[in-house]
């Protein structure tokens, strides 16, 4: 029996306000507990909501983003229900008019590019926080009445991979906008996983779990593949999936019952009598759209255009804004983008990570980059010394002519200079030399070799390489 994987996701993202959603207490993370609070964020009767404006803007920046139909009027909905961390008993959300619907991201799968609806974008209310102990519970809210905006897709994702490459896009083009920090440690950016199967062919949707509890987007991935699987082997074995609400175990790394849909909440929504509803002018509108950046799809079409970058690099490059950015002024200045590219997401790439620095905060000027690898490309220095040299480049801040200069790395091409480190990398290896008279061609490689550590890294290998084969030739 072949089965299909259906996935729906609810994302919430914190907006970066100064200011909460409903009152003008700061959204700063990190501060002492209970420090940024109001009687509007504590749920005191008789408190009065007033809406943060930019919180509106944030959310139709990225409803225009995901090409979404903008409401024309927006309305906020009470969502009740009592939990110790709201302390009004219910939520100010949006429920029949939220800001904007019908949206679509598109994802790049092995196969093809594939659209992923949006059904709905809203703006809500974040709730406070609790922190569990051994025989109490323990309360901040700070973040309560923080901005979220919730971003619900369609059941359109048909495998845990296709989930994860819509939270990267999506995160991608968040990013961009610049709307939130979206991190996922911190809680400002969360994700809700519903997940169902039903027999390839089948028009109705399966029964769904929704699963909660995953701090990250390779946990979103594998507590989908989880519970396809979980559910996969109950229907073989005639069972029924039951609708509940699940929860990730990262340490099991499996799906655990929370709550069924018999203890379901009925949120009884109701329209919020302490707000009036919302209208955006168009020309407001138009000038959200137009401060709008190039969003990364268009920007890696262009990139796959303009610099003649593979898919692959132009979509490693483009999904963070800083480092596309970065790159595009590296390739103009040096005119060989490829190269650009490799050195970026090889050497460079591999720095940061090691050094836990992002492209931001990287020492190391674009004109210093393209400096150096002019150097190579006319063969001041060779490749090898390069990777040395960018390192050093990158920590002392020097420019690369003066670094080479100063510590005397230029390249090596003259055979006289080379003859004698050549000639010992013969008289020691005479092994190689065998093997290459036996018609083992990459022997000289291995020489070559030699010959590059010899000279740390200066000589010139293809010098070298017709000098070893010369004289080797002479040898036979
Ligand atoms: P709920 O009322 O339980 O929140 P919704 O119908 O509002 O459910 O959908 C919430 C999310 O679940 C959406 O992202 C939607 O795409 C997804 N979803 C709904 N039904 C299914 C299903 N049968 N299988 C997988 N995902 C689903
Ligand atoms: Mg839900
Ligand atoms: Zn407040």
């Amino acid at each position: 029996m072949s089965y299909e994987i259906v996935i729906g996701l609810e994302v919430h993202l914190q907006l970066n306000t100064k200011s909460k959603v409903f009152c003008g207490c700061s959204t700063d993370f990190g501060s002492a507990p209970n420090t940024q609070t109001c009687p509007v964020c504590l749920g005191f009767p008789g408190s009065l909501p007033v809406l943060n404006r930019l919180s509106l803007e944030l959310g139709a920046r990225v409803a225009i983003a995901l090409n979404c139909q903008i409401a024309k009027e927006i309305r906020f909905d009470r969502k009740n229900y009592f939990y110790p961390d709201l302390p009004k008993d219910y939520q100010i959300s949006q429920f029949d008019q939220p800001l904007a619907q019908r949206g679509v991201l598109n994802i790049i799968t092995d196969e093809a590019e594939k659209k992923i609806r949006i059904r709905r974008v809203h703006l809500e209310e974040d709730t406070g926080k609790l922190f569990h102990q051994k025989d109490s519970s323990l309360i901040d809210f700070n973040r309560s009445g923080i901005p979220l905006l919730e971003i619900v897709s369609e059941p359109d994702m048909n495998s845990p991979e296709e989930a994860y490459l819509y939270l990267t896009a999506l995160k991608s083009v968040l990013e961009y906008l610049d709307v939130s920090d979206c991190n996922m440690e911190e809680g400002s950016l969360r994700c809700d996983a519903n997940i169902s199967i039903r027999k390839k062919g089948d028009k109705e949707l399966g029964t769904k779990t929704e699963i909660k509890n995953m701090n990250s987007f390779k946990g979103v991935k594998a507590a989908l593949e989880y519970e396809s699987k979980r559910q996969i082997d109950l229907l073989e074995d005639g069972k029924r999936i039951i609708q509940e609400t699940r929860l990730y175990n990262v340490e099991r790394c499996i799906t655990e019952p929370m709550r069924s849909k018999e203890e379901a909440h009925d949120y009884r929504y109701f329209p919020e009598p302490d707000l009036v509803p919302f209208y955006f002018k168009e020309d407001f509108l138009r000038d959200i759209e137009k401060g709008i950046p190039e969003l990364p799809e268009p920007k890696r079409n262009r990139f796959i255009k303009d610099y003649q970058l593979s898919n692959y690099d132009a979509a490693v490059i483009v999904s963070d804004k800083d480092t596309a950015d970065y790159f595009e002024k590296c390739a103009r200045l040096h005119g060989n983008p490829k190269t650009v590219a490799n050195w970026l997401m090889g050497d460079i790439s591999a720095y940061m990570k090691e050094n836990g620095i992002v492209i931001k905060n990287l020492n190391l000027k674009p004109e210093r980059l393209s400096g150096m690898l002019r150097m190579i490309d006319s063969g001041v220095i060779t490749g090898k010394i390069a990777k040395t040299l960018l390192i050093e480049i990158i920590k002392t801040g020097t420019d690369p002519e003066e670094l080479v200069k100063e510590k005397g790395l230029e390249q090596i091409s003259d055979i006289n200079l080379l003859e004698n480190a050549v000639d010992e990398a013969v008289a020691e290896n005479q092994k190689s030399v065998v093997d290459f008279k036996n018609g083992k061609d990459n022997a000289v490689m291995f020489l070559v070799g030699r010959v590059m550590q010899k000279t740390k890294g200066r000589a010139n290998p293809n010098k070298v390489n017709e000098m070893l084969r010369e004289k080797l030739k002479g040898a036979k």
